[in-house]
């Protein structure tokens, strides 16, 4: 048997309806704000991610999936999509077009990781990016657009953290003092974090050690040492969350994986899953596409982990997914166009019909619908199709009654709706 590679996932019905879900309402809300979807590679030049990402990022440092093609070129399956927004931007000129742009995407991100619940070297992400807005109103929208979104998926746990980065000038004399603050617990830290040191020292702050947390509690925290502008920025973005009723928790300590944040940072953490469950991260990165050669274009964004996402939806939203009540339609010898003909009749109305088409004798076709979960049966006979007529079966019932043809869809579409149903008239 060929086994899927590790940190791979198969999705299968019905899970894979709730990623349909998931997908759809991010497309209906997201696009209700004005973002278009944009559809990038999943190859990238790897240079690209070095630069966009920045190298002493643990996704650049040890997790890219990074090879060789024939002609001798590195290339990187993506590890996030902010960086190919930023490529795309450049490379097709969308500077040209009215700003700000606002962008949605959505699809599989790669980075080889150790797999466990929620972490895998596959895996999706939900975002939107708006560009060439560097007001605190374009967070705002960003993160309203994510409150909205996280809404109508049922959600009433989750906290947005959100912390103010300062200015990329701000961040060297920060790290120069969180160093002399920490230096006397320097041996105490995880091995990660002695690694951090050098190569991202920020990154200390986001450490999930317990004993890292606790020195790391003792340090000041970075908001507190920004410039005035940046400060002002963040403040204002505060006001106006509450202002619209978008509750966030101050968290002082949050950093962001990638080096292009700056100001306005924020996770989403489900308290389901504990505090280091984040289902969502984003915030502003002002210097990224003119980092990477192209204007100077403020940007605002996030990615939505899918995988955890779908993880921890509200039992309720699963259950208005999962069970969308459908019929099946059983023939009765040589019934077969009359079975898809009626069938028809019930997918143009918008309900969900399967047809038998194993060719099953009628005790062996209901039992078939009653496995599967059918609520409905629609039984025809030879003599029923010359007639114009179809037998409606209320499976949970067990009652059955004669229609014609014509009344088919009036007859069924009741007895689906009796449980409460599933169509929420999406
Ligand atoms: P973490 O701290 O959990 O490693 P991250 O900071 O690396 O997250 P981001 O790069 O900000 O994550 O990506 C945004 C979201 O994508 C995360 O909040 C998470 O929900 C999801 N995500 C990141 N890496 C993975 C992974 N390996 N498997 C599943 N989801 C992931
Ligand atoms: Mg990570």
């Amino acid at each position: 048997m060929i086994r899927k590679v590790k940190g791979t996932r198969d999705i299968l019905p019905p899970e894979s309806r709730l990623w349909q879900a998931v997908e759809a309402e991010a497309v209906r809300t997201f696009g209700a704000f004005g973002y278009d979807e944009i559809r990038l590679p999943l190859l990238e030049p790897t240079e690209l991610f070095v630069r966009g990402v920045g190298e002493g990022t643990d996704i650049v440092g040890k997790e890219m999936y990074t090879f060789t093609d024939r002609k001798g070129r590195s290339l990187t399956l993506r590890p996030e999509g902010t960086a190919g927004v930023a490529r795309a931007y450049i490379e097709n000129g969308l500077g040209q077009r009215p700003h700000p742009l606002r962008l949605f995407y959505a699809g599989p991100m790669f980075r080889y990781e150790k797999m466990q619940r929620g972490r895998y070297r596959q895996f999706s992400q939900i975002g939107i990016e708006l560009l060439g807005a560097a007001t605190p109103e374009a967070d705002v929208e960003v993160l309203l657009a994510l409150h909205t979104y996280l809404g109508r998926l049922g959600f009433d746990d989750l906290v947005i953290l959100l912390n103010d980065l300062g200015d990329p000038e701000d961040r060297a004399p920060y790290v120069a003092r969180l160093k002399e603050e920490l230096g006397p617990h320097r041996e105490a830290l995880c091995a990660d974090c002695r690694r951090r040191w050098d190569e991202n020292p920020l990154r200390i702050l986001d450490c999930k050690v317990e004993r890292c947390r606790e020195i790391v509690s003792g340090t000041t925290p970075i908001a507190e040492t920004v410039s005035a502008e940046a400060r002002a920025h963040v403040d204002r973005v505060r006001e106006l969350l509450e202002t619209l009723g978008v509750a966030v928790r101050p968290a002082p300590r949050l950093v962001r994986g990638l080096d292009y944040y700056m100001r306005t940072v924020f996770e989403v953490v489900s308290p389901a899953l504990g505090e280091h469950a984040v289902i969502c991260g984003g915030g502003r990165y002002d210097r990224l596409i003119a980092d990477l050669g192209g204007p100077a274009v403020p940007g605002v964004g996030f990615a939505i982990g899918e995988d955890r996402l779908v993880d921890v939806l509200p039992e309720a939203y699963c259950r208005r997914v999962l069970e969308v009540p459908f019929v099946a339609v059983v023939p009765v010898g040589a019934a077969a166009a009359a079975a898809q003909a009626l069938a028809q009749r019930l997918r143009e109305a918008g309900v969900r019909t399967e047809v038998e088409v194993s060719g099953r004798s009628l005790r062996a076709g209901l039992k078939w619908a009653a496995k599967t979960g059918a609520r409905v049966a629609v039984i025809v006979g030879e003599d029923e199709a010359a007639r114009g007529e179809a037998v409606v079966r209320d499976m949970a019932a067990g009652e059955q009654r004669t229609v014609t043809v014509d009344a088919l869809v009036e007859a069924v579409e009741p007895l689906l709706e009796a449980d409460g149903g599933a169509d929420d008239g999406h």
